[in-house]
């Protein structure tokens, strides 16, 4: 990387990975590459003076160029590569019965709740890694020849809602021979901190497009960082007639919206699949215990630990309030609205790839080892 802006690190008194940041973005001997979570960009503008939902993705790139990073990638790409892995998972499960209700993997939160409190349970959970996850298993594959020939390292940083995002980033399954998929996370305060230590004056700042080929995503990709997101990511990819906006509206009603535990049936060449959303662990619990007891019945269930989703994150700005949420999800929704690619499966750069390097190479984007459980 090359540092392009005056960094005073000194300056740091927070404990935070910033520091990482500079280390890496002075070293001439790395790529540095960033991928930035759906919710980030709706909240960010708030240690700006913004209100909650304003979009200021164009800002981020732009500063995180400034601070030296190499290239900027959005992780909503990757949340279209999870879409289409999960969905097929599904169908396979769905067709023969098997390891239903098949749960989502993308909230480490959840997933390391399920581990400690519902280990009879962690093989229903998808072995799809979270969007962040495979963002760092295909960069890390696409520069690997590259990065031999010009005598490089990439090093890939996350930009994420919350902690949880670190903790995923250093479980032990995600390092193959030496080499890390997510180097360094930092959280969505982190990153504006990281913009007030670089002396960059954000308001003024021209915004940038994510840099190619990993900075086009899909608004299905996009709206991951609320809750019921990818519930309905994962339908629109399995509806065979994509819905235009309005029928998205009617037909996703349901899973949208702040309420605690959410649920919707959807017809699929005659079959009806039953979905569930939760957020927040309590209401993740509550729900597994009626499962449990008979009581209700699932095929699909997303769960975020985060009361509203990744939106409201334990790294997103403060105050959080319910306000917030529905402001930040409704920036999500809007992006969504104006996206020319609504569902995962047109989006023609993640088809690429799957016909590219993930063609033999699909393991990249799952995990089958659990982390021990932790007491
Ligand atoms: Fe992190 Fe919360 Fe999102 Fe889970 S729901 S990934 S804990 S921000």
């Amino acid at each position: 990387g090359q540092c392009r802006a005056v960094c005073p690190t000194a300056a740091i008194i927070i404990k935070n990975d910033n520091g990482k940041v500079w280390e890496v973005v002075h070293d001439k001997s790395k790529r540095v590459i960033a991928q930035i979570a759906p919710a980030v960009r709706v909240a960010l503008g708030e240690e700006f003076g913004l209100e909650p939902g304003q979009v200021t993705i164009g800002k981020i790139v732009a500063a995180l160029k400034k601070i030296g990073v190499d290239e900027v990638y959005d992780t909503a790409f990757s949340a279209d590569m999870t879409v289409i892995e999960e969905s097929k998972e599904f169908l396979e499960r769905f067709e023969t019965g098997e390891k239903l209700p098949l749960f989502t993997s993308c909230c480490p939160g959840w997933v390391k709740f399920a581990e400690n409190k519902y280990p009879d349970m962690v093989d229903n959970i998808s072995t799809c890694k979270s969007p962040q996850q495979m963002f760092g298993a295909v960069i890390k594959e696409y520069y690997k020849e590259k990065d031999k020939d010009e005598n490089k390292g990439t090093i890939l940083i996350s930009v994420m809602p919350c902690t949880a995002k670190k903790a995923e980033a250093a479980r032990e399954e995600f390092e193959h021979n030496g080499v890390r998929d997510v180097d360094i996370v930092i959280t969505t305060q982190e990153l504006a901190l990281l913009i007030k230590e670089a002396g960059i004056n954000f308001e003024q700042l021209e915004e940038e497009s994510f840099d190619m080929p990993f900075g086009l995503a899909s608004g299905s990709g996009i709206i991951f960082g609320a809750t019921g997101g990818v519930a309905e990511a994962v339908v629109t990819r399995l509806l065979k007639n994509k819905p235009d906006h309005n029928t998205k509206d009617l037909l996703f009603s349901n899973v949208r919206g702040m309420d605690n535990i959410k649920e919707a049936s959807f017809n699929l060449d005659g079959k009806e699949i039953k979905i569930a959303v939760v957020h927040g662990l309590n209401n993740a619990d509550e729900l597994i215990k009626q499962i449990k007891s008979g009581k209700r019945y699932y095929d699909f269930i997303e769960v975020m630990a985060c009361p509203g989703g990744c939106i409201a994150g334990g790294g997103q700005p403060i105050p959080m309030n319910l306000e917030t949420r529905k402001g930040r999800a409704k920036g999500l929704y809007r992006l969504d609205r104006i996206s020319h690619i609504k569902s995962s499966d047109t989006n023609p750069l993640v088809m690429s790839l799957f016909e590219g390097i993930l063609k033999d190479n699909h393991e990249l984007l799952h995990v089958h080892k659990k982390m021990e459980v932790e007491s």
